[in-house]
């Protein structure tokens, strides 16, 4: 088979696999008329149709065809042999009918089995044509032949392609998936700011240790009397150094004015002298 032949079957056997779900291996109904083309020919049906199709496959041969043949005699005995090798799909006619009559009620009005058919008869083939997703395959002058895909099936892949791009379905499971992904986001947002505002407190209140340094004790409490009034009950109801450290860190500003306020609490805690590293040492465990 020439390189672009099989370029192209290829394309269109992955167009089965993909938009009408063909699996390997892939079933492929022969009718009498084909094993009788392929003995003529010489040809190895399984190995050709594999070639054809791309992939695995399994001949199957239905008992209407079968029985054809052997109302043909011993004339036809090596199709006879030959379709005796694929698997016997049961159709159920319990009088053989035709051949054709027969392959089109396997196959059905949808192919819902994902058949391949491989038929020798003109309009057998016309009718399969009208049902989308029906790999045919004929030989011709001792060439196997995959067609190209029926305008059924073109039409049929377009609408499942529009169907599958179609909002409705997807839109539903985006609109249930926003709750799930609006939850994330705010964990995310959560360990934003707690990361980064810590630090930045951190850097605030070394700047203000360092004001705290630079200026007298004194200034700072000065300031600091009146705002220490309006919180003090809240303060010492907190309690903790923590607690007083990060509002003047908070507080920019404010620093230096809670200065008296951290003493008298010292007194009750500490020393006035270690107060200054103690309350650094707070600030940094906040
Ligand atoms: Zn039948």
């Amino acid at each position: 088979m020439r390189q672009k032949r099989a370029k192209s079957y290829r394309k269109l056997m992955s167009l089965y696999h993909i938009n009408f779900g063909f699996r390997q291996p892939y079933q492929v109904l022969v009718d009498a008329d084909m094993c009788k083309a392929a003995i003529d020919n010489k040809m190895d049906l399984h190995k050709q149709l594999e070639m054809v199709l791309q992939g695995d496959v399994k001949p199957m041969i239905t008992q209407c065809c079968i029985h054809s043949l052997y109302l043909e005699g011993k004339i036809v005995q090596p199709a006879v042999d030959l379709a005796k090798t694929f698997e016997r799909r049961k159709c159920n006619h319990r009088e053989a009918i035709a051949t054709d009559e027969c392959l089109a009620a396997v196959i059905g009005p949808t192919n819902k089995h994902r058949y391949a058919v491989a038929t020798q008869s003109q309009p057998l083939r016309v009718k399969l044509r009208a049902i989308p997703a029906v790999p045919l395959v004929h030989i011709n002058r001792a060439v196997i032949i995959l067609e190209p895909p029926s305008d059924a099936t073109l039409r049929q892949k377009e609408l499942l392609v529009a169907t599958s791009l179609k909002p409705s379905a997807q839109d539903a499971s985006l609109a249930s998936k926003p709750s799930t992904s609006k939850e994330e986001p705010p964990k995310k947002k959560h360990k934003g700011p707690k990361g980064p505002n810590p630090l930045s407190v951190k850097k605030k209140q070394k700047g203000m240790d360092a004001a705290l340094k630079g200026k007298k004790p004194e200034e700072g409490a000065k300031a600091g009397e009146k705002r220490k009034r309006s919180q003090e009950d809240d303060d010492h109801a907190e309690g903790g150094h923590v607690k007083v450290d990060i509002i003047t860190g908070n507080d920019g500003e404010a620093g230096q004015s809670s200065g008296r306020k951290r003493k008298r609490k010292r007194k009750t805690g500490g020393g006035d002298g270690t107060g200054g590293g103690g309350e650094r040492e707070a600030v940094e465990a906040a």
